[in-house]
């Protein structure tokens, strides 16, 4: 590929590195292999760690300025190369080119965002109650950080964690997806050149994702892990973080409802259905996973929803028109043509779609009349479905959207201002859209309740999450 961008290879202590062992990466779009990449061992992971460990010491001391204009340089550079970025991060994880740079765009407003917060990481001073101490707190970066991200945002899950943890002033041991490590390594390159000092940023690539992530999430050295991924991985790197008593941030699954209630209008829902539904053909954790439209206005909302849907353009994400393009794998392929199924089976309606295509590209597709115990209702799909269930009542459709386990993102809408605070503080999610169907923003905290995780990502949460509070008496 002629992209300088394009590097196979690891990054350790500032240099890019090879071994004699090496996977391959695939273009979802083609099943051709697009490169190769180190497939590293459970012990060069401690060398990367040592690595990080030892960096800390000074990057940790390194002055806010300074870490913000390092962080600032690298915002200038990510822009400079968005299309680069783009064009990498569509080869590998197969998503449309235009959305390739829209995540780019968000995922670099990180780096900006918290070049900025870090010079508002402010401490308190507690009034003193016995007239003689002064009580002071400061906040502290928490140390070496391990950062394990998934294919579906291959930059923008990436800067929502390093971005923090360099401006906290930590040292960052990333392990990208094996599907989509490329533009992991290219923002390395970038950080690089950004004047990032050597070995405050590594990044580890291989195959083995088990074992590193055994690694960094039992490792003494390593003082917070911060994961985003599926729920059962989260589970099992939580129980491994125990051991040394880390700091953890978790971003998992969740199983978002959208609400259409009786008054909505109906043209800006059915927007906002595509938007929060179709966004990486479905593969984002917080897309549409059921939609509960009320009695009155279901067959106006399922008509234009699926005249809205057969206006889609389905394609490889490399051509500039298409809007849907292929699932990540033959798993997530699989999982998507078994909820469909199971759906039908339970005496749903395909309105629109319904069928593989070819490779890994299935149809936007629209089913009605969804039974609440099909699969779909209580699984997260992961593909470009849209599953339709009728409801009567307000509270009726609340309980339907908190029955789940998962509560990252909900939306809803509805032109009743009583009825939007009333559903908007009843919903058991993270983050709630209310008349729209986006929710992702830097400056906002991005994060579940129930098992769809623990901490913040963006805002000034995001930051806290890399900090620690230290409280300081002045006696005497
Ligand atoms: P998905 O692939 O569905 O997004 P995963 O949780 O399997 O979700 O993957 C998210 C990230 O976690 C990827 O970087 C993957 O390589 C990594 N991963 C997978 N299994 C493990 C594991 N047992 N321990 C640590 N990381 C893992």
């Amino acid at each position: 590929m002629q992209n300088r961008l394009f590097i196979e290879k690891a990054f350790l202590n500032g240099e890019f590195i090879t071994f004699e062992r090496t996977f391959s990466v695939v273009n979802p779009a083609t099943g051709q292999a697009i490169g190769q990449l180190p497939d590293l061992t459970v012990e060069n992971c401690r060398e990367f760690i040592d690595v990080a460990h030892e960096s800390w010491t000074s990057w940790r001391t390194t002055s806010i300025a300074e870490r913000a204009s390092i962080l600032n340089r690298l915002f200038q550079l990510i822009e400079q190369h968005r299309e680069e970025l783009a064009q990498i991060m569509t080869l590998e994880s197969g998503k449309p080119i235009q959305e390739s740079r829209i995540e780019v765009a968000y995922a670099n407003s990180f780096v900006e965002w918290f070049a900025e917060e870090a010079k508002r990481s402010y401490g308190q001073t507690i009034p003193t109650q016995d007239g003689k101490s002064r009580l002071q707190t400061i906040k502290q970066g928490v140390g070496p950080v391990a950062a394990i991200t998934p294919w579906n945002f291959p930059l923008a899950m990436l800067t929502r964690k390093v971005a923090p943890a360099l401006a906290a002033g930590c040292s960052v041991v990333l392990k990208p997806a094996s599907q989509t490590p490329f533009t992991a390594i290219a923002f390395a390159k970038l950080s690089q050149e950004a004047g990032l000092p050597d070995g405050v940023f590594n990044l580890i690539t291989s195959k083995d994702s088990k074992g590193i992530g055994e690694e960094l999430a039992t490792n003494e050295k390593i003082r917070k892990i911060s994961f985003t991924g599926s729920t059962e991985v989260g589970r099992t790197l939580m129980q491994q973080a125990s051991s040394t008593i880390k700091r953890i941030s978790l971003e998992l699954g969740g199983n978002a409802p959208f609400m259409v209630f009786k008054d909505a209008n109906i043209d800006e829902a059915v927007k906002g259905a595509i938007a929060g539904k179709f966004r990486n053909a479905g593969q984002t954790c917080v897309a549409v996973n059921r939609f509960y439209i009320q009695a009155q206005v279901y067959d106006q909302f399922k008509d234009k929803l699926t005249a809205a849907v057969s206006q889609l353009k389905v394609g490889p994400g490399i051509e500039e028109d298409s809007q849907v393009g292929p699932l990540i794998n033959q798993s997530g392929l699989e999982k998507v043509e078994r909820h469909v199924q199971d759906a039908v089976n339970k005496g749903a309606q395909i309105e629109i779609g319904g069928q593989r295509i070819n490779g890994l590209f299935y149809q936007p597709t629209v089913l009605s009349n969804v039974s609440r115990h099909a699969s779909i209702s209580f699984e997260e799909t992961f593909g470009p479905i849209c599953a339709l269930f009728k409801f009567e009542h307000e509270e009726e459709a609340i309980q339907l959207a908190n029955a789940t386990p998962f509560g990252l993102a909900a939306y809803f809408y509805s032109q009743d201002v009583q009825q939007c605070f009333r559903v908007a503080e009843a919903l058991e999610a993270g983050m709630v859209g209310i008349n729209t169907g986006m929710v992702s923003n830097a400056a906002a905290p991005f994060g579940g309740v129930k098992q769809s995780g623990l901490g913040r990502e963006g805002a000034t949460q995001g930051l806290d999450e890399y900090l620690e509070v230290k409280y300081l008496n002045f006696g005497g």
